[in-house]
């Protein structure tokens, strides 16, 4: 039995068409693993950044690197669409399967399904037609510390075939150098998901997307590797608070403690994280129910065992499907 089905009270039981004010929060720390650009492929921008308060006590203005709410999603759902094409859970616009491959349920081709996993807790609209709000609600993230300290730039120069940067016919200077911003291997990012109105299994399907995806950032070739975990985790019946002031409120006591230096140790901001998220929790007004240290171990444990094999995956993606189905 998995350690959700203690906080029945915050989940429903079955997809309802109407909202039931029954939230889960998502705490996720995203670690750069390697160099990343988030930015629009080709646009010629720089990284995305804002201008914000350091702290909620540190008044200071300082720029964060930001990761738009629709570059995470976008990701995350792709981690999920792969498994559920896998075991042949996208349909097309009659929801069968047996449609031909173009007419299948896909992100941004303007022809979803309505009926998939993915189409019902992440969303989907068609003119004139369904639609379903996405029930997994995100912001823009924000890096602990500021665009300074987390970003670095480097040159890249197009190279002639004697290896110089002058043109060996011409002798002329080559035009192609490229200036990139980069986001630095190690910076941490904080994260909130809020999911609404989802049954325990839906749950686990969103967790499992977080927890399995690993690439982010610019689509091409310069996609970086990222490793998200969950630091903590509350049901409650009504939002909480968001990320920036999550963010402002670990950087106030990483600051206190003179560690708001690059790089950051992760454990110490974990244990920030989980602090901050009690205090700020006192200052909602609302009722609130934090899946305790242990159970949220065993959670993720239990993930561990959903995806490890292909059985138990299916298992999963099947009962989330059938919710949908029911409907008809
Ligand atoms: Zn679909």
């Amino acid at each position: 039995m998995s350690v959700l089905n203690h906080y029945q009270d915050f989940m429903v039981s079955q997809y309802e068409n109407f909202p039931q004010s029954k939230y889960l929060t998502l705490v996720v720390l995203r670690k750069a693993e390697s160099e990343m650009i988030f930015r629009t492929e080709g646009s010629g921008e720089g990284l995305n950044r804002d201008l914000v308060h350091a702290g909620l006590q540190d008044r200071e203005r300082i720029p964060r690197v930001t990761i738009s709410k629709r570059k995470q999603t976008a990701v995350e759902r792709r981690t999920g669409r792969e498994l559920l094409r896998q075991h042949n859970l996208l349909f097309d616009s009659d929801g069968k399967t047996e449609g031909k491959d173009d007419d299948i349920c896909a992100l941004n081709r303007n022809k979803p399904c309505g009926v998939c996993a993915d189409c019902m807790i992440y969303g989907y609209a068609v003119g004139g037609g369904g639609a379903q709000k996405s029930r997994v609600i995100t912001d823009d993230a924000f890096s602990i510390l500021s665009f300074q300290s987390v970003t670095d730039k480097r040159t890249f120069n197009a190279l002639y075939d004697n290896n110089t940067m002058r043109d060996p016919v011409t002798q002329k200077a080559s035009p192609s150098i490229q200036e990139d911003e980069y986001v630095r291997p190690g910076t941490l990012f904080i994260d909130i998901e809020t999911l609404k109105d989802l049954t325990a299994k839906e749950i686990q399907y969103v967790i499992g997307n977080i927890l399995r995806s690993r690439r982010y950032g610019a689509i091409t070739s310069r996609m970086g590797k990222m490793q998200n975990s969950i630091v903590s985790a509350i049901f409650s019946d009504c939002e909480l608070f968001s990320n920036l002031e999550l963010t402002q409120s670990v950087y106030d006591r990483l600051k206190d403690q003179d560690q708001a230096a690059f790089p950051l140790d992760e454990q110490q901001v974990k244990a920030e994280i989980q602090q901050a998220v009690e205090s700020l929790s006192r200052q909602v007004i609302g009722h609130l129910k934090p899946i305790t240290e242990q159970e949220l171990t065993s959670l993720m444990k239990e993930m561990q065992t959903v995806f490890s094999s292909p059985e138990n995956a299916k298992t999963l993606l099947d009962s989330v499907t059938a919710l949908y189905k029911s409907n008809d």
